[in-house]
């Protein structure tokens, strides 16, 4: 097969998985769907909750001076005046096919001619990509307002309210997590790139004489925390923004690539806004956002060093990645001889289900002894209880969706009081008794 082939091949292959396993479904699908929405099913919800909480742990709860901040996706459109996002930003340049009429990020487009029917383009116009809505009840005298389109606009404007409430000194940051909203004109590739989506931003505010100092260090822990969280080596890379792709605001600018089917494509930026932010939004609020260093008492306005990742594209990311189709079947059980298995090797932090509860079979007696070891688990850890179909088909849903531990209640757990748990990577069982199964499992957990 083509290398293309097979990179679709898997692009399909991630698409089906998460719609039949329940982490991804096409948004408003009874009415044929809503164009590039995206729902997360239950499997997804865990998952992508998962990353936001290994994410969020890692940038306030891991950190003596990042704290946190939950700002509102509608505010005062003065504030998108001030960062320029209705003046000169955020605005992309689109050229239009002159035969079919579509419109293209010139960004995008490498030859000039329209991808979809080759014919001329026509010269790019700018394109605003933040979303309008109205406040008030009477839509002609309502005010207009917009979705957010970045959150950290939310934490510039409450810089100093976290500064004084929080006692915060420089360096310090806030971080934030939350829905984002861009008018988009090429969404695309399954959720990497949609309309709603959500942020992981934290804004780092220094002494503009440490700008450069963070910012090399903030490049390389973000590089860390995917890998700690598994993604491989080779498919992850640094990319230095070269000056005229750089944003207006930009002083310099990194981004954490990931080799996608579709390319090698931005994961995250880093940038070094400068005093940009502060600045503008002192001078369109005439609140003076400067501060005072603590031993010379001398005013400057601290330079941003800023970490922007999405929620969903490192979800999107965290699947690929883990993402193992192993043909032949790995299992003995005979059913799934020479069939294709897969397993999504995701990182045990990640994985939507921790410990799955399995009878062996859907007999009475084992009923009782199943639940009362699934009531021990599901208060520690993500559980789930599955009696339907064979223990082979049990245990290779729950590779499907990466859960680490299948544990089997038997006919001797009723002599013994012990069960068996099949570790997902190995395939290997341990016999473990039920009053140490707790323990067990939260040690191979964090492990
Ligand atoms: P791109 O060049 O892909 O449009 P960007 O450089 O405009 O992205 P930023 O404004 O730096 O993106 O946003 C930071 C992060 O937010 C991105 O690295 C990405 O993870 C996420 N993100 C941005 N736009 C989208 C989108 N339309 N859909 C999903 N995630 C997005």
């Amino acid at each position: 097969m083509a290398k293309n082939d097979q990179n679709n091949d898997l692009m399909e292959k991630i698409v089906s998985l998460t719609k039949r396993r329940g982490f991804i479904f096409p948004s408003s699908e009874i009415y044929g769907g809503f164009g590039s929405s995206y729902d997360y099913g239950p499997i997804g919800a865990e998952l992508k909750n998962n990353v936001k909480q290994a994410w969020w742990d890692e940038m306030t709860k891991f950190q003596d001076n990042i704290v946190g901040l939950n700002s509102a996706v509608l505010m005062s459109p003065k504030v998108w005046e001030a960062s320029g996002h209705l003046t000169e930003g955020f605005a992309d340049m689109l050229a239009e096919c002159k035969k079919c009429k579509r419109r293209f990020r010139e960004d995008h487009i490498e030859e000039g001619k329209c991808p979809e029917c080759g014919s001329e383009l026509s010269e790019g116009r700018k394109f605003n990509l933040m979303m309008k809505t109205f406040i008030g009840s009477v839509e002609d005298k309502a005010a207009t307002a917009y979705l957010r389109a970045e959150t950290c606009q939310g934490i510039f404007i409450n810089f100093e309210n976290v500064r004084e409430s929080m006692r915060m000194k420089i360096p310090f940051g806030i971080a934030q997590i939350g829905k984002a909203f861009r008018n988009e004109i090429t969404p695309g590739n399954f959720t990497y790139r949609t309309r709603e989506f959500d942020q992981m931003e934290m804004q780092f505010f220094v002494h503009p004489d440490e700008a450069d100092k963070w910012f090399d260090y903030w490049k390389d822990e973000r590089l860390k925390w995917y890998l700690g969280l598994g993604i491989k080596k080779e498919n992850i890379r640094i990319r230095e923004q070269k000056k005229d792709e750089l944003a207006h605001y930009a002083k310099k600018a990194v981004d954490i690539e990931y080799r996608f089917p579709f390319g090698w494509q931005e994961i995250e930026g880093i940038h070094n806004r400068g005093d940009w932010d502060l600045s503008n939004h002192s001078k369109h609020s005439g609140k003076d956002l400067s501060y005072a260093d603590e031993k010379t008492g001398k005013k400057f306005i601290p330079y941003v060093i800023e970490t922007s990742a999405g929620a969903d594209r490192s979800t999107l990311t965290f699947l690929i990645n883990a993402y193992e189709e192993i043909s032949g079947g790995r299992t003995t059980t005979t059913e799934s001889i020479k069939e294709k298995e897969v397993v999504l090797r995701l990182n045990k932090k990640l994985s939507p289900v921790k410990v799955a509860i399995l009878p062996l079979s859907k007999k009475e007696e084992l009923a009782k002894k199943t639940r009362e070891t699934f009531d021990l688990i599901k208060v520690k850890f993500e559980s789930q209880y599955d009696e339907t179909g064979s223990i082979g088909k049990r245990y290779r849903r729950h590779d499907e969706i990466g859960t680490p531990y299948c544990v089997t209640v038997d006919f001797e757990t009723l002599e013994d009081n012990a069960v068996t748990v099949r570790d997902r990577d190995t395939m290997k069982q341990e016999r473990i008794k039920i009053k140490e199964l707790t323990e067990y499992l939260s040690k191979k957990l964090s492990q």
